[in-house]
This record gives C-alpha cells, structure tokens and sequence, in this order.
C-alpha cells in the first residue's frame, strides 16, 4: 500500500473548510425556517382578537342585563313601598315578583367579576402576541435579504468545496479512503494525526516501537493504536 499521508491531509483541509461551511448554510437555512413561524403567529393573534371582542362582548351583555335588573328591582321596590299597591294579593304578587328579580341581579353581579377577568386577560393576550408579531416581522423584513443573500453565497461555495473534495479524493487509494472517511465520521471531522519523537499529536500516546519505525519507513499505512487515526511523520 503506498503511503499517501499528504494527500490526506489536503482531503482533511478540504474536508473540515467544507464541513463548516455546510455548517454556516445550515444555520442560515435554520433561520430563514424559522420566519415560518410569522403565519403561524399571525392566526393565533387573530384569534386572540377575536376572543378578546368575544369576552368584550360577553361583559357588556351581562353589564346590560344587570342594569335592567337593578331597575326593575328598583321599580318594584317603589311599588311595593310606594303605596300605590294597597290590595294584598296584589302586593304579595308584586313581593314575589321583587324577590326573583332579586335573586336574578345577584347571579349576574356574580358573573360580572370573572367576566371582567376574562375580558382583561384576552386583552393582554391580544396585546402582547401582537407586539411580538409585530417584533418578529420587522426582525424578519430587515434581515431577510441579507440571510437569503448569504444563504445563496454560501450554496455555491458548498459546491465548490465538494468539487474540490471528489478532486482531491480522486487521487487518494480506495482503501485508504474508505479508513479516512470512517475515521472522519468517528473522530469528528480529524482523521489525521502527526507522530512527533513517536508520539500521536492527536492523543497523546507514545506509539509501540515498532509502528514507529513502519512510520518511519514509510510503505505502509500506520494508524494509532489508541485514537485509531491515520498517522503521518512531522
Ligand atoms: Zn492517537
């Protein structure tokens, strides 16, 4: 197998300048995704609206229907004190009369607090979901030519770089480069690492004596006994 150590480290650089930039188009992507939340926010503040009119509309209803019974409380009141009802029956009738009328203001005076609650909070949820949306699509309208611009920019030098990778790839040994792009996978973007006075840069572990001198030698591919990279000489 002939030993290709630096043919391998440019696929390495080539490699890790492409994984970052995949990165950065990742991010860039992510951001722009996520401006797919604006529709989303918008028909929930509309149905915010439409709940807070809702509850606004409920408490003025029950407001309505409490006022009519506080006067029709009162009217009775006055015929009852009034004295313009002088037969009993009448006034017993009247009485009656007065004391449903009654029982039925005090139900809606009951309902007034938590409706009042409830129109409050509706308000406060229309008001801050709007002033967020309202945040977000400005956010959203002063970057976005900017992200998708960059997006685009870095798209293309995706392209390039992977050009450059099957370029540089090409002339690297099929088993070896089956070996490096495991490696790659498994140690996180550095499948490579330099032997200085025998000792693996990568992990720190002094190499058999042995695979030193192989290393040294240079026929044969020599990988670290304890990282498992792929070693080249200093
Ligand atoms: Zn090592």
């Amino acid at each position: 197998m002939q030993v290709s150590g630096e043919l391998l480290l440019t696929l390495q650089e080539v490699d890790q300048r492409l994984a970052a930039k995949r990165q950065e188009l990742d991010q860039l992507n992510e951001q722009i995704e996520a401006q797919a939340e604006i529709p989303v926010l918008t028909e929930r503040a509309e149905q915010e609206q439409e709940n807070a009119i809702e509850r606004r509309g409920n408490l003025a209803r029950l407001e309505t229907d409490a006022d009519a019974l506080r006067e029709r409380v009162e009217e009775l009141e006055e015929r009852i004190y009034g004295g313009g009802v002088t037969n009993l029956r009448e006034l017993a009738a009247v009485e009656e009369e007065q004391a449903i009328a009654r029982r039925e203001l005090m139900q809606a005076e009951e309902s007034l607090g938590p409706a009042r609650l409830a129109a409050e909070d509706a308000e406060r949820a229309r008001e801050e979901l709007t002033v967020t949306l309202g945040e977000r699509e400005k956010t959203w309208a002063e970057s976005a030519p900017k992200l998708r611009r960059q997006a685009r920019t870095a798209q293309s030098n995706v392209k390039v770089l992977e050009a450059e990778r099957a370029e540089s790839a090409q002339n690297v040994p099929a088993g070896e480069l089956v070996l490096y792009d495991q490696l790659l996978f498994r140690r996180r973007g550095v499948a490579i690492a330099r032997v200085e006075r025998g000792v693996c840069l990568a992990c720190h572990i002094t190499l058999p004596l042995k695979e030193a001198s192989r290393l040294r030698r240079g026929d044969a591919l020599v990988t670290c006994g304890n990282c498992g990279r792929i070693l080249i000489p200093s």
